[in-house]
């Protein structure tokens, strides 16, 4: 009998770090994601989320501890689409084959796929400011895909749009994350988000962060959005709401 193992696409391994100013942002931080994972955390402000994912993309590197990527392709999702207001939306995302240097016809064919996945088949002509918020938010994760990536990181993405905007993005991403099976690590304040997304949402302590409370969600993809109104549900968030209170 053969034993294949596959490495976690994203570890960390009793990772802390300092910044040159003397903050200590995270301490003993351990995390393991692999394909197919969506892990949320959630923390009070300040608590080193966003450190830990500048940490995962590469943009900062450890203090003390191990950190491995497994990744050919690892995306980046900010709170701000980040788009290019001179661009149309199918540009935006073709944008990344561009840089890669892929053919025109395949650049553009893999962007239009791309919109079609977020639902915005029918839009790749239009501006940024010719789209909703919600829209732009969809080629943001549009362009993040596009390249196919093994680890996608998000830092709060749909903290800036009205709830119903919110909880409709919500239904899609875990309906894309089901689809492209991708490892994800995503930041977000709210709690009911962090349920219905993940697989396994991390609660932090106040700065310097750790991670102090690590549950498993025992629901598969895709979720159905009444799944927010199950009682298994509300005892989840409330649970994970207590822990965030006992460690800010
Ligand atoms: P969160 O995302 O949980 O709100 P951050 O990761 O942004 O928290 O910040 C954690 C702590 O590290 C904060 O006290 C913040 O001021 C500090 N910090 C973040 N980035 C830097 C930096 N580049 N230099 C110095 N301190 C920083």
């Amino acid at each position: 009998m053969s034993v294949t193992t596959t490495a976690p696409t994203l570890l960390l391994d009793d990772v802390t770090k300092d910044f040159a100013t003397g903050t200590r942002a995270l301490t003993g931080v351990s995390l393991s994601i692999s394909r197919g994972e969506f892990v949320s955390v959630v923390g009070p402000s300040g608590c080193g989320k966003s450190t830990l994912l500048r940490l995962a993309s590469g943009l900062e590197d450890v203090s003390y501890g191990t950190l491995a990527v497994d990744a050919a392709v690892t995306s980046f999702v900010f709170q701000d689409p980040t788009l290019l207001e001179w661009r149309s939306a199918q540009k935006n995302v073709e944008l990344v084959g561009e840089l890669a240097g892929l053919p025109a016809a395949e650049r553009a064919q893999r962007a239009r796929d791309a919109l079609a996945l977020v639902g915005l088949d029918g839009f790749e002509k239009q501006h940024p400011r010719q789209l909703s918020g919600g829209m732009r938010m969809r080629v943001s994760i549009a362009r993040a895909l596009v390249a196919e990536p093994q680890l996608a990181l998000f830092d709060e993405p749909f903290g800036a749009l009205d709830e119903i905007t919110r909880l409709k993005m919500q239904t899609e991403l875990q309906k894309i994350f089901q689809l492209k099976s991708f490892a994800a690590l995503f930041i977000t304040h709210s709690i009911s988000e962090a349920v219905y997304l993940s697989s396994r949402v991390l609660v932090m302590s106040g700065r310097p962060g750790r991670i102090v409370d690590d549950i498993e969600l025992p629901w598969s993809y895709p979720r159905p959005p009444e799944l927010r109104y199950e009682p298994e549900f509300g005892r989840i968030a409330g649970h994970i709401s207590k822990a965030l209170e006992e460690n800010s």
